[in-house]
C-alpha cells in the first residue's frame, strides 16, 4: 500500500480531472460507494471460485453485529448493490462512474499493490451492443486525451450460460486428458470452474491452455450476433481490436463481450483496463433482471505507462511567490493576496520556517521564490506599501525584470499574474 506523495501527486490530480471531463462528455455520472461491503456482496457477485474470493480478500468481522465485511476488491459489484438498493433504474438505464481505492491480498510486485486505484465505468439497463462498444470507445478516448500509445484492445465474447455449458464439458474432458500438466489451483478447479483454469497466470500452463477448446465454437447465433454488432460499431469507429478467444477475465459475473486494453510495456502487469458485459450479476445481488457492461482501470498501470513513455504531466506550480520582506506588512499582504486569490492567482505567501525569526533575508525569499517555480515574485517592499504599490519581479525571464503596481489597480494586476 502506497502514500502517494507531492510532486507524484499532481499527476494523479491530473489524471482524475482528465477523466471527470471525459465522463461528463460522454455523460456518466460520478457514484461514490462505502469502501466496506458485505463479504457476501463480493462471494455472490463475483463467484465463489475466482482469485478474489479464494485468496486476495481482507475481510473482518464486524463488531457490533458480527456480520463479516470485506474492503472492496473491486467495485462493481457495489455499484450494483446501490443501483439496486435505491431503486436507481426506475426512469430507465444509468450511466456511472467510480474512481476510489481497492483492496486485494497479493504479491505485491511492479505494478500489482494490496491498495490499489481504478477508474470504473458502467452502463446498467441496456441490453444493446452498441453499450458494449460505447464503453470500448470512451476507454479508447481516454487513451487518446492522455497521450497514452502503446495500447491494444483485445476482446472475446463468453456467450451465455447455455453456451457455456457444453463448453464446460468440453473443457473438462480436454482437461482430464491432460491432468498431469494441471497446477494445483487447476487441479482445484476441474470441476467446480474449468473456465477459470483459462485465465491462469502460471507461464508452464500457457500451451496447454492456448490448445483448450474455444469457447467462441460454442456461442449461440444469438451470442454471435451481438459479437457481430460489437464489432461491426467498432470498425465503423475506426477502433482497431484482436480476437483473443483465450481471453475470459478474472470474475464470474460476465457474459457476451469481455475486452481488455493491453501494453507490453509494464512487463507481465500489462492489462490497464478490464471489462465486459455482466448481464446476470444485477439478479445475483437481489435485483430484477438487468443487462450491464463496464470496465476498470487500473490508475497505477496507467500512470506508470505514462512515466514510461516520458509523458509530460504538468505539475502545479504557482503563478506568484509572496516576498513579504518584513512582518509588520503581514496584514496587508494577506489582504492583497487574498484578493488576487479570489480573482484566480495562485499565491505560495512566503512563511519563516523558523520561529521567531522575522521574515528571513530579501535574499533568502527570493531564492525560495525561484525554487516554488513561481513565474513571479510579489514584492511586498516597505517602501512600495507605503505608497500603495508593490513589485512584480519576473522570475523566468533570465534578467528579473520588475515593475511597480498600484494597489488600487488590483484587478489590472491579477490579469498580468495570470498571464503565465
Ligand atoms: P490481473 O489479471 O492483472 O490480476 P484482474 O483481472 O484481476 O487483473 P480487474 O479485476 O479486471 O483485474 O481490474 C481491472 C484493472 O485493475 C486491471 O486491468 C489492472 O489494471 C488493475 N489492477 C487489478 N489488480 C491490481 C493490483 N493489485 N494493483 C494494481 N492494479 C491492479
Ligand atoms: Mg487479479
Amino acid at each position: 500500500m502506497n502514500d502517494i506523495l507531492p510532486p507524484n501527486s499532481a499527476s494523479w490530480d491530473w489524471l482524475e480531472e482528465k477523466i471527470r471531463s471525459l465522463m461528463n462528455i460522454y455523460s456518466y455520472r460520478n457514484i461514490r460507494t462505502p469502501i466496506v461491503e458485505s463479504t457476501a456482496l463480493f462471494v455472490r457477485g463475483l463467484g465463489e471460485v475466482t482469485d478474489i474470493v479464494e485468496k486476495e480478500m481482507y475481510s473482518f468481522e464486524d463488531r457490533l453485529n458480527r456480520e463479516n465485511l470485506t474492503l472492496r476488491p473491486e467495485c462493481t459489484a457495489g455499484v450494483v448493490r446501490a443501483v439496486v438498493e435505491h431503486s436507481m433504474l426506475y426512469d430507465g438505464g444509468k450511466r456511472l462512474y467510480y474512481m476510489g481505492p481497492m483492496f486485494r491480498h497479493e504479491r505485491p510486485q511492479r505494478g500489482r499493490y494490496r491498495q490499489f486505484h481504478q477508474v470504473g465505468a458502467e452502463a446498467i439497463g441496456f441490453p444493446g451492443p452498441e453499450l458494449d462498444a460505447e464503453l470500448i470507445l470512451l476507454a479508447d478516448s481516454l487513451w487518446k486525451i492522455l497521450g497514452l500509445d502503446g495500447v491494444r484492445l483485445e476482446i472475446n465474447s463468453l456467450g451465455q450460460p447455455n453456451d457455456r455449458k457444453a463448453h464446460r464439458n468440453a473443457l473438462i474432458s480436454y482437461f482430464e486428458k491432460n491432468i498431469d500438466l494441471l497446477d494445483d489451483d487447476a487441479r482445484r478447479r476441474l470441476y467446480s470452474n474449468p473456465l477459470r483454469i483459462l485465465d491462469t497466470k502460471n507461464p508452464d500452463m500457457q500451451s496447454l491452455v492456448n490448445a483448450a477448446p474455444r469457447l467462441l465454437d460454442f456461442l449461440s447465433d444469438e451470442s454471435i450476433a451481438h459479437f457481430d454488432a460489437v464489432k461491426s460499431i467498432l470498425d465503423a469507429a475506426g477502433v482497431v481490436w484482436k480476437l483473443n478467444p483465450r481471453l475470459v477475465r478474472g470474475m464470474d459475473y460476465y457474459n457476451l463481450t469481455v475486452f481488455e486494453f493491453v501494453t507490453d510495456r509494464l512487463g507481465s502487469q500489462g492489462t490497464i483496463c478490464g471489462g465486459g458485459r455482466y448481464d446476470y450479476l444485477v439478479e445475483q445481488v437481489g435485483g430484477k433482471p438487468t443487462p450491464a457492461v463496464g470496465w476498470a482501470i487500473g490508475v497505477e498501470r496507467v500512470l506508470e505507462l505514462l512515466n514510461e513513455q516520458g509523458a509530460i504531466i504538468p505539475k502545479f506550480i504557482p503563478n506568484v511567490y509572496a516576498v513579504i520582506p518584513s512582518v509588520n506588512n503581514i496584514l496587508i499582504a494577506i489582504q492583497v493576496i487574498q484578493q488576487l486569490r479570489f480573482l484566480g492567482v495562485s499565491v505560495q505567501m512566503h512563511s519563516s520556517i523558523q520561529s521567531g525569526e522575522g521574515m528571513g533575508s530579501m535574499k533568502s525569499q527570493l531564492k525560495k521564490a525561484d525554487s516554488s517555480g513561481a513565474t513571479y515574485a510579489l514584492i511586498f517592499g516597505e517602501e512600495e506599501i507605503s505608497r500603495k504599490c508593490l513589485t512584480v519581479k519576473m522570475l523566468r525571464d533570465g534578467h528579473g525584470s520588475q515593475s511597480e503596481h498600484s494597489l488600487d489597480a488590483i484587478n489590472d494586476l491579477a490579469e498580468i499574474l495570470k498571464n503565465c
